[in-house]
């Protein structure tokens, strides 16, 4: 630990060695027989097959606890750890009715309660708020700074239980449409193109997509995860074909069967180990 100003709270506090992306995501990525015990993370338009971990001394205990009661808990409880395995909540939204927005799908709060919404959209926030601090370069890799102008505070009053988000912040919080879950991370970047500020990151088969300002347009309002009263949860195979292709082309300069194959030995020594744990 070391003394220094919560990023957060800023209150004088021992800090802790926090991380970018959530520490457990990578502890669910690790096997530690494997040839490279390290989870793939893509980062600044890199893929590193490496410890990619993020980190540094940013918050105190109080504001850890806050992110991980806040979001991270109940994320990293349902995430799929291997892949190719079925994504229970893939399951779950094959047996309800959803609301057809175009090449949409949009699920209600009401409708899946086994979903924890407001948790989602919390973690989202929490991930993309993150990213306007400086962290350490890792391996000569530096997630890109985000930018979110003058909703940077309000995001942080929200974070912090002061205040709600203003309806210029438009969450959106989409499942992965495809059957094969990707049991990785990938870091906030931004969406470029989009005429307002547009921020996305992939967290094992939940995409979060974050827009700024006034020119957002109506439809990405109606269908916000926080300000629609129905408190939408989306299955977009635009959205996740954008990824997908981000992925692929990232993944290009490490070779996609290594990948894939990698996915599989995790997974392989995960099933022979799995009675230890
Ligand atoms: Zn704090």
């Amino acid at each position: 630990m070391k003394r220094g100003k919560c990023k957060l709270c800023h209150a004088l506090a021992d800090l802790r060695d926090s991380h970018y992306l959530p520490k457990s995501g990578y502890k669910k990525m690790r096997a530690s027989d494997l040839k490279n015990p390290n989870p793939v993370v893509l980062s600044g338009g890199k893929a590193k097959q490496s410890s990619l971990q993020v980190r540094d001394y940013k918050f105190c205990g109080a504001c850890e606890e806050r992110f991980n009661k806040g979001g991270e808990a109940w994320i990293l409880n349902k995430i799929p750890q291997n892949y190719g395995e079925p994504f229970w909540l893939h399951t779950l939204l094959n047996s309800k009715t959803p609301t057809v927005n175009g090449d949409d799908l949009l699920f209600s709060q009401a409708g899946i309660p086994e979903v924890d919404i407001a948790k989602l959209v919390y973690f989202a926030l929490s991930i993309f708020w993150r990213g306007t601090r400086r962290w350490s370069a890792v391996e000569g890799g530096q997630p890109p700074k985000l930018n979110l102008g003058r909703q940077e505070k309000a995001i942080r009053a929200f974070l912090l239980g002061r205040g709600k988000l203003p309806k210029d912040v438009v969450v959106t919080v989409a499942v992965w449409p495809y059957k094969k879950v990707y049991p990785m991370a990938m870091m906030p970047r931004a969406d470029a193109g989009t005429g307002y500020r547009s921020y996305w990151f992939y967290f094992f088969g939940f995409i979060f997509l974050l827009a700024l300002g006034r020119k957002i347009p109506a439809q990405q309002r109606r269908t916000c995860s926080y300000h629609s009263p129905e408190k939408f949860l989306t299955l977009s195979l635009g959205l996740g074909s954008l990824v997908k292709e981000t992925i692929s082309t990232e993944l290009l300069s490490l070779d996609r069967s290594k990948i894939e194959s990698m996915f599989k030995e995790i997974q392989a020594i995960r099933s022979k180990t799995s009675s230890k744990e």
